[in-house]
């Protein structure tokens, strides 16, 4: 029998405000144990805490982008629970009236065809301090508690661990574009829960979903959904009874596994939170929220092909992160050379980036220089060839082209006379070659050109090459 996954996911974010969610204290990540503390998120009794109105405008934000509408009349509640990372024994969360609700993000699968995953919720909430198990025994620090959170709720509309990814990199690309949160998965700062079913293909009861936790990178995303599938098809076809279980994704073994059952799980006595208000949301903040709202890395995707002409591929390279793209606006319009400057920050600059692990941020030389630079190249005062020299010195030196045309006497030589000459010497030494060519293997002045341009250090013209090396073999 084939099976159907069914997958929901569940995404903490945390978001980039300068302090912490119901109090001043800092949100900066890493510091010294307990020093990013006060009474209220050391949930000390008697002390009230207070909204963070940058909090709810983050949310908002992130729920707009993700087309959700917006709950005008919205409250915090309690949702108690007792672990030692959170002194207070409860968290205040949403429950049942959350900020954000019926919003969805388009996913492009492989196919090309495009599919809406929904989501049903967004809500914001405190995160919880961290224990640190060491040999003397465990320790906690409460510099993460209270810093803030939104946790993104999809819709059971994934079907493949391979949507689930798409997914979550679309959720991310929107959220760091947004700027409400710097999602570092390797420092915690968007975490990924997943719910897995299967049912029989055709059917629509939803089959004993298991939630599984700790899948910490996009891949052990992918992998520990998979493994999950193939634990539960495997298990219905032994005809073993499913439970509902929370499991955790074990990557050193590659499995996921128990951490409780339906019998352990938690019941969170969710109510109202008294010490805190009602929150209100008029139109006019909503309308001022939407307006700082940046274009999105898709819509910037779609609207370089359609206004530069490059071709869908440079499109979605040139878009992966924000500074790229920009690097590539600004170069298009100022050399009026949309696939040259595309061509050059795919290529040669992407290439040098990565040999020495360098960012676009951390460039020497402007959008303006590379656009200089596509201008000399067009005039015809250096060849392509050169154009790639240039470039590495730019990339190392941040002088500007036309200094280091200058100083290394790069300029293209267009003297016709000196290149039938050069032609002629590399025929005269290449007998063999020129025989061949008379002898229908015509190909072979792909070859002499390319001694010739060795021969002038690369300065010769290529096209000027090119028409004189038919020429001149054509003579003899
Ligand atoms: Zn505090």
């Amino acid at each position: 029998m084939n099976y159907e996954t069914i997958i929901g996911l569940e995404v903490h974010v945390e978001l980039l405000t300068k302090t912490k969610i119901y109090c001043g204290c800092s949100t900066e990540f890493g510091g010294q144990a307990n020093t990013h503390v006060c009474p209220i998120c050391l949930g000390l009794p008697g002390s009230l805490p207070e909204l963070n109105k940058k909090v709810v405008e983050y949310a908002i934000k992130a729920g707009l982008a993700l087309n959700c509408s917006i709950t005008k009349l919205s409250r915090m509640d309690r949702k108690n629970y007792f672990y030692p990372d959170c002194p207070k024994n409860y968290q205040i969360t949403q429950d049942e009236l959350p900020l954000c609700r019926d919003g969805f993000i388009e996913i492009e699968l492989e196919d090309g065809t495009k599919k809406k995953i929904g989501i049903e919720r967004i809500h914001i909430e405190e995160d919880a301090g961290k224990l640190l198990h060491t040999a003397a025994g465990t320790l906690v620090d409460f510099n993460r508690s209270g810093v803030p959170l939104i946790e993104i709720v999809s819709k059971p509309d994934i079907r493949s661990p391979r949507e689930a990814t798409l997914y979550l990199e679309k959720l991310k690309s929107i959220l760091s574009t947004l700027g409400v949160s710097d999602c570092k998965m390797e420092e915690g700062s968007l975490r990924c829960d997943g719910n897995i079913s299967i049912r029989p293909e055709g059917t629509q009861k939803f089959g004993v979903k298991s939630e599984i936790k700790n899948m910490n990178s996009f891949k052990a995303l992918e992998k520990a959904l998979s493994y999950e599938y193939q634990r539960q098809v495997e298990a219905v076809n032994n005809n073993e009874k499913l439970l509902t279980e929370t499991r955790r994704w074990d990557e050193a073994s590659g499995v996921t596994l128990v951490m409780r059952n339906k019998e352990q799980a938690n019941d969170y006595r969710y109510f109202p939170e008294g010490d805190m208000v009602t929150i209100k949301i008029s139109d006019e903040l909503i309308e001022s929220i939407r307006k700082t709202i940046p274009e999105m890395m898709h819509e910037k995707c779609e609207r370089f092909v359609r206004d530069y002409k490059i071709p869908e591929y440079d499109a979605g390279v040139l878009t992966l992160s924000t500074d790229m793209a920009d690097f590539f606006e600004s170069t298009a319009k100022l050399s009026n050379d949309a696939k040259s400057s595309s061509n050059w920050l795919m290529g040669d600059i992407s290439r040098l980036m990565n040999e020495k692990a360098l960012s676009v941020k951390s460039l020497k030389f402007t959008p303006n220089d590379l656009s200089e630079l596509i201008k000399y190249i067009n005039t015809g005062t250096i060849s392509n060839n050169i154009g790639k020299i240039v470039i590495e010195e730019m990339f190392y030196t941040g002088k500007s082209p036309k200094e280091i045309i200058e100083e290394k006497g790069l300029i293209q030589n267009n003297d016709e006379g000196f290149i039938v000459e050069e032609v002629n010497k590399v025929l005269d030494s290449n007998q063999a070659a020129v025989e061949n060519y008379k002898n229908g293997k015509t190909r072979i002045t792909g070859f002499l050109v390319g001694l010739v341009l060795k021969a002038t250090k690369g300065k010769a013209n290529p096209q000027l090459v090119n028409k004189f090396m038919l020429e001149e073999i054509n003579k003899r």
